[in-house]
């Protein structure tokens, strides 16, 4: 088996695996564990710093994206997508398909959107149901400033979806004037694949039950998690071994007090070794710690570098996707892959990488790795 390096899914702890494989009861009639999934529901309400209510789907992060789109969009609504990367642009389509106007808002992908900008555009045109945008792009790393985004929404009277699937666990963030926070499990929170978590705030619920047409989803309909705990319902059966999982996951996550700082460091230690090895980061500025983005040199390709990567070295990284599919190669160090053994092992694998496909790297080894 090779060392996952990639950004999601992530590297998956022993206590996490040991969690999964424990025997469990039924979801469906077992108070015991309803009083769980309400206890874990809690420690993100917590983590987020928040009162708003958290709820654990059954699906992947894109379920997370969906939910929040369906349930909120009315025919002729119209929704403000801010888009400067892959998954911004995205949520036009879940806005689309539940009978939204998406309006795109269209910025440099290379920059965090700037906030300044988005206020004049508001103060032209502000008629939006609500915005989306997501914290990091994790098909070029970008990282959006979510909190002074959604606030600046807020202040229009303009509701927020926030995809920080990629980010949260990695970089701090507080859920505040955020109206629906999507959330992913196998990304820095390092547990399976296969579940979302999601932040709904006051106002967004409200607006979901004060529709004149119904949600057209059934699987995708937040609302009908509202009442779960009062009844003792699950609108499907809740997949318990991931939830416990989770759980694990989640506590590692609480427990481990230097999760930022160490998340900000290898991710300094991977951006400046790749620079030193003569690289291009992909973005100019705003970049998510969980993810480094650089382009392919001129005299190689994406697919080669990832292949000997993979076969040469057992290390695992990512080319992109989309427009940037081929162009970027792309580094996860979040959650368990953000540590120093893994993150040096991969730049190190990367250096004789770029030796061997004939990359002219003007600095001594020496010098690269001054820090090991
Ligand atoms: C991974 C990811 C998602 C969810 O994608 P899945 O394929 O469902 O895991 C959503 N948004 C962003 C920014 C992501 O990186």
């Amino acid at each position: 088996m090779y060392k996952l390096m990639t950004a999601g899914p992530t590297q998956v702890s022993e206590s996490v695996r040991k969690a999964l494989s424990t025997h469990r009861g039924n979801p469906d009639i077992d108070i015991e564990f309803l009083e769980y999934y309400k206890n874990l529901c809690l420690k993100f309400s917590k983590f987020f710093n928040t009162d708003n209510e958290f709820y654990i789907l059954g699906g992947e992060g894109i379920l997370g994206l969906e939910s929040a789109c369906a349930s909120l969009t009315e025919k002729g609504d119209r929704v403000l997508v801010i888009d400067n990367g892959v998954f911004g642009k995205g949520f036009k389509d879940f806005v689309e398909l539940y009978g939204g106007e998406a309006v795109l808002y269209t910025v440099d992908d290379r920059n965090p959107v700037d906030i300044d900008k988005l206020n004049e555009y508001l103060k032209k045109d502000s008629n939006f149901k609500y915005a989306t945008v997501v914290h990091c792009d994790t098909p070029s790393g970008i990282l959006n400033d979510v909190s002074a985004i959604s606030k600046l929404l807020s202040s229009y009277n303009i509701m927020s979806v926030v995809d920080s699937v990629s980010s949260s666990f990695g970089v701090p963030l507080s859920m505040g004037e955020i109206d629906i926070l999507c959330l992913g499990s196998q990304k820095a929170l390092s547990a399976p694949t296969g579940l979302t978590i999601i932040g709904v705030s006051d106002r967004a619920k409200k607006s979901m039950e004060n529709r004149k047409t119904k949600i057209a989803s059934f699987y995708a309909n937040i609302l009908a998690f509202k009442d779960y705990y009062e009844n003792r319902w699950f609108p499907y059966t809740m997949p318990i071994y991931d939830i416990y999982a989770l759980g694990q996951a989640m506590d590692n996550v609480i427990n481990d007090e230097n999760v930022f700082e160490r998340h900000s460091k290898m991710a300094n230690i991977t951006r400046e070794t790749v620079k030193a090895m003569g690289l291009k980061l992909y973005t100019e500025s705003g970049y998510s710690d969980t993810v480094t983005v650089f382009e392919v040199p001129e005299c190689t390709t994406c697919d080669d570098i990832v292949s000997i990567m993979k076969d040469k070295h057992n290390i695992l990284i990512s080319g992109s996707f989309d427009y940037l599919l081929g162009k970027v190669l792309r580094i996860g160090h979040m959650g368990e892959n953000a540590n120093e053994k893994d993150v040096y092992e991969t730049l190190l694998a990367l250096y004789e990488t770029l030796l061997e496909v004939g990359f002219d790297i003007s600095k001594s080894k020496e010098e690269i790795f001054y820090f090991m």
